[in-house]
């Protein structure tokens, strides 16, 4: 993975069986990027089952600033995109996706929005063609909620074509489906994040490889998000917190027992209470919160220092010497 020479743009394109996509993809990205010198294309075939592959070896044969990232299996958009940005060599990176479904031609007006100082320029598919019931409707809610909940204001949060300074994008580790909080992670370290409209094209080739579960994806990686954001460095205080509400339930539900037992209503069964139970269970609730609050400190002080990890397995990369 050695970054021996600077390059202006890496192109990131993560390929799962898009066959009869990529050759045409790989042109429209020639045609677009013709200004710009010191540009490569990496591709990431993500355990691709069709001929996605071949065709991208015999691009990179024929073009030196193809590169190829063949993973051994397939570890999703996420992983394929970031094994792109680990190997990217240039200093402003754009994602796409395979399918067409991104237009190339955007990326010089991408390119001059980061030039007026922006670290992150985020597409917006305003005039989007995908499903509306399964795609669009989902993905609109998402957006707001996100939005809300982060505080970044975006409108199209899952669009892949984005351009990312290249520091800041590397810096930024990828689990989940987190590719599109991105620009979250890096708001909230400091970056200035603009938002531009981008074309959206209706996929012609191919199948869409994701459906509504993955609403459901996002909405668990939001809440993770929130939760390392605000508290991954003080777990304690989030469990504390539950624990501690639990424990005063418990003294309020204990008090009413002990009341019932020996002051109002001495004949009731004790051991047919419901809130003897409910007690028992608000007691040892707090205290499983608290113990957990003291594992998720072991396990954030392991998650800061331990070393490097990597989310994906590379079979092979295929690229040229001399580039
Ligand atoms: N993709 C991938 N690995 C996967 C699923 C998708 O690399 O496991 C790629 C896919 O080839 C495409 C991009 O991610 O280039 C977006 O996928 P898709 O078009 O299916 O998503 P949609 O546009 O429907 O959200
Ligand atoms: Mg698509």
């Amino acid at each position: 993975m050695e970054q021996s020479q600077e390059l202006e743009l890496s192109i990131v394109v993560p390929v799962y069986n898009e066959q009869d996509c990529v050759e045409k993809l790989y042109g429209e990205i020639v045609d677009a990027t013709a200004g710009i010198d010191g540009c490569e294309v990496i591709f990431i075939d993500d355990g691709s089952t069709d001929n996605s592959l071949s065709i991208l070896k015999e691009l990179q044969g024929r073009d030196s600033r193809v590169r190829v990232i063949r993973f051994r299996g397939n570890f999703g958009q996420t992983a394929a995109l970031s094994a792109g940005f680990d190997h990217a060599r240039g200093k402003i990176i754009i994602p796409m996706d395979a399918d067409l479904q991104n237009d190339p031609a955007d990326i010089p007006r991408l390119l001059e929005k980061i030039d007026e100082g922006y670290d992150i320029v985020s597409g917006w598919r305003k005039k989007r063609h995908d499903t509306f019931l399964t795609r669009r409707l989902p993905s609109m809610i998402a957006n707001k909620v996100i939005s809300k909940i982060t505080g970044v204001r975006l409108h199209d949060f899952g669009c892949t074509l984005k351009a990312y300074r290249s520091e800041s994008v590397k810096a930024i580790k990828l689990y989940g489906e987190m590719h599109r909080f991105i620009p979250v992670l890096a708001n909230w370290s400091g970056e200035k994040v603009a938002e531009m409209e981008v074309n959206h094209r209706a996929r012609t080739t191919g199948k869409t490889k994701y459906g509504l579960n993955r609403t459901f994806k996002v909405v668990l990686d939001l809440i993770t998000i929130k939760f390392l954001m605000s508290f991954s460095t003080k777990p304690i205080y989030v469990f504390g917190g539950l624990g501690a509400l639990s424990g005063l339930g418990a003294f309020f539900t204990g008090f009413v027992v002990l009341y019932q037992k020996f002051i109002s209503a001495g004949h009731l069964a004790m051991n047919r209470n419901p809130l003897l139970t409910l007690t028992a269970v608000l007691i040892t609730t707090a205290i499983q919160f608290l113990l957990m609050g003291l594992l998720a400190e072991i396990l954030v002080r392991t998650y800061h220092e331990s070393q490097d990890r990597k989310i994906y397995m590379i079979e092979k990369i295929y690229e040229s010497k001399e580039l």
